[in-house]
């Protein structure tokens, strides 16, 4: 445990940004690493008398700074934990860092199921982090969630990140490809989620190196016109929803209207291509039938 003055830790603060990187990553590690978060942070950083206690030295935390600085690594994977709407979840590089426009996807579902008593029976199609689904299982405790990931340390990290998160067991996990573990779920579902692979290849080629690099492929590439696993998802999506059930996917910043047409083409109705906060139709929504 280290304990230091406002003012110099403002200094040592101040120094580190100069090198680069960003404030809100620069928060992860002082969190995740340090044990300070943000809002302790906050509440002292306006006297320089107080003190600040942290979990490392200041060498330390400056030697994981430069890590992320110098390899491009993302903070998450250094710290081993991402913040997700009020989660705090565990990553490797198994899943891809949950982020932030996808935590839309749990307002799209409160705005669909207003009442937090709904006793939902929902699936969540490539989980990764786990972040979606525990969200949902949080917000509706009555409901029940069934998750797939392919990848079985994923869904290990899921399930990690669920019995941390919750002392519920409305989750169930199964590992497969998209819908193949809920052969018997056929025909039951409310609501499906995911937030599949959508970049298509030339784009993925080029992605940034911190992206590129390090966060799994199985996890962003969506075959050569980044669309191959939605239109999977969306084919056999009518086998398992129940009749006005929901799928809401998540696309890329120029697939709304295609993924759309394949809704459409799959006899969904009421369908919806919903803005992300920068104003990209990022989310695609329809019921089946
Ligand atoms: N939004 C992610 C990115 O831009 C991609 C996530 C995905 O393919 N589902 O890196």
């Amino acid at each position: 445990m280290l304990c230091i003055s406002v003012e110099e830790f403002s200094f040592w603060k101040k120094k580190q940004l100069s090198k680069g990187g960003d404030e809100q990553s620069f928060a992860v590690l002082l969190d995740c690493v340090g044990g300070l978060s943000t809002s302790d942070l906050n509440l002292k950083i306006i006297n320089p008398r107080e003190t600040l206690h942290l979990k490392k030295n200041l060498e330390f935390l400056e030697s994981v700074w430069d890590d992320h600085l110098l390899k491009s690594s993302p903070i998450q994977y250094l710290c081993g934990k991402a913040f997700w709407r009020d989660l705090k979840l565990i990553v490797t590089n198994k899943v891809l860092i949950p982020r932030p426009e996808t935590e839309l996807v749990v307002d799209i579902v409160f705005k669909i199921f207003r009442r937090k008593s709904e006793k939902l029976f929902f699936a969540e199609l490539g989980t990764g982090s786990g972040a979606i689904s525990i969200a949902l299982a949080l917000a509706y405790p009555l409901s029940k969630g069934v998750v797939t990931d392919i990848d079985q340390d994923a869904l290990e990290i899921a399930t990690k990140n669920y019995t941390n998160s919750s002392k519920q067991s409305n989750l169930k996990f199964y590992c497969g490809n998209w819908w193949s573990p809920l052969e018997n779920f056929k025909g039951k579902l409310d609501l499906a989620v995911s937030n599949p692979p959508y970049i298509p290849r030339d784009t993925y080629e080029k992605l940034p190196k911190e992206v590129k690099n390090f966060e799994p492929k199985v996890a962003l590439l969506g075959g050569e016109d980044g669309l191959e696993h939605i239109r999977e998802i969306i084919q056999k999506a009518p086998f398992f929803l129940k009749e006005k059930g929901w799928l809401i996917l998540e696309n890329h910043f120029d697939q709304g209207e295609k993924v759309k047409q394949l809704l459409i083409k799959n006899k969904f109705t009421s369908i919806e291509i919903v803005n992300d906060l920068s104003g990209i139709g990022r989310f695609t929504i329809g019921r089946y039938k």
